[in-house]
């Protein structure tokens, strides 16, 4: 049996989408900025692209910009914030447990960051935000929900604080977009970015929403694209497909939440059981309904994926752009593990194509993998030892 357990890393394309995309490629393949036919036939395409986005994420289509991804979302969205506000101040509020994307843009740049702290369920504080706020501060971007863990944040009132006190507000919300409700509108942010690849779409697309009246500064110099602001031909065929995948996904989301949540609280629960010195990780509220998190003590995670490997299951340890680092992950350090807590952890993230027999086939290796493995481990004995 082969079971893909990694969607946080990426999806799958959805075949139907890629069906639809196909004559985007052969037939509509204009320009959009050309004045023929052939340039108006893929303007409206495009057109219909952007009205589709806005529409399930209740923006205007005005305010989408399609992008090459999270990303770059992410960048554009902290240093046009930056630039635009530069006469205030350079100081910007995240948080511990942001994607790199977010981290390393604000790292790299020259600013005075704040990074707030995550308690051990994976959850930022109203009132630490509160208390970060400062007369040159420009910009708050905390992510939406977290890739590693899955805690989702309080979205809503982190960007009411941020407002009353005049600072603009980001969410990465690449984890959220798809796979949980997500209406700008009622989130009242003025920036949120998303990416397809996360929800069925192919990978090199995605979105920064900006809110209307808000006229963020170009990242890159170009064309007249995208209202001027982000210069480049459209990727017309893939910002039609992510539409398309986004219109998918959430059409009935409440429904598959429901089913997603129990056959991830089927797996997370049947693990905790199963397996002796285990941590959960992914908290067992306000968590993204395919994320599980565990950290497995006395092993490395790294071999744990290795074996779940050679049994067909897909699955990763912390994040995917982490691995081939000896660093445990940042977000698991802020939820207060140790080193060697942190570095026995393995994520499993299902989608709405995962089954219950596949999940009952994780449930069946798993614990014969961590058995096999601790049988080897000269800690375990130790540990096996003092329990005597
Ligand atoms: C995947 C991801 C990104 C990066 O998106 P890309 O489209 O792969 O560039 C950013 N933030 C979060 C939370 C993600 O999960």
């Amino acid at each position: 049996m082969r079971v893909y357990a990694d969607n946080a890393a990426t999806t799958r394309t959805d075949p139907e989408i890629l069906e639809k995309m196909l004559p985007v490629f052969t037939e509509t393949y204009g320009n959009p900025s050309s004045i023929h036919t052939a340039g108006r036939d893929a303007f409206f395409v495009l057109k219909e692209a952007r009205d589709r986005t806005a529409k399930a994420l209740n923006a205007l289509p005005d305010e989408i910009y399609f992008t090459s991804g999270g990303t770059e979302a992410d960048n554009w969205a902290i240093l046009g914030a930056a630039k635009k506000k530069a006469a205030k101040g350079r100081h910007i509020i995240t948080s511990a447990i942001e994607h790199h994307a977010v981290l390393h843009t604000l790292e790299k740049g020259d600013f005075d960051v704040t990074y707030l702290p995550v308690n051990e369920q994976g959850f930022v504080s109203c009132e630490d935000l509160e208390k970060a706020i400062r007369e040159d501060t420009v910009l708050v971007t905390v992510m939406m929900a977290n890739n590693e863990i899955g805690s989702i944040q309080p979205i809503r009132q982190l960007a009411d604080i941020a407002h009353r006190r005049n600072v603009l507000f980001h969410t990465d919300a690449v984890q959220a977009v798809g796979h949980i409700p997500v209406d700008v509108k009622e989130l009242g942010v003025d920036m949120l970015s998303l990416s397809g690849h996360k929800f069925s779409a192919p990978k090199g697309v995605g979105a920064l929403y900006v809110r209307k009246g808000l006229l963020l500064p170009n990242l890159m110099q170009g064309g007249a694209q995208e209202k001027g602001r982000r210069p480049g031909t459209e990727n017309v065929p893939a910002a039609y497909g992510m539409s398309l995948a986004l219109e998918k996904a959430v059409t009935g989301l409440e429904d598959k939440m429901k089913k997603l949540s129990a056959l991830r609280d089927k797996l997370i629960n049947g693990i905790l059981d199963t397996v002796p010195y285990c941590r959960r990780n992914s908290p067992a509220e306000n968590c993204l309904p395919g994320m599980v998190n565990v950290s497995v003590q006395y092993l490395e995670g790294e071999s744990i994926l290795l074996m779940l490997d050679m049994n067909g299951i897909c699955a990763s340890s912390g994040s995917a752009c982490t691995s081939g680092s000896l660093d445990p992950s940042h977000v698991l350090l802020a939820l207060g593990l140790d080193h060697e807590t942190a570095h026995g952890s393995v994520r499993l993230s299902l989608c709405g194509q995962n089954t219950e027999e596949e999940v009952d086939y994780i449930l069946e290796k798993f614990p014969q993998i961590i058995a096999r493995l601790r049988a080897m481990s000269p800690l375990w004995e130790k540990v096996e030892k003092k329990e005597g």
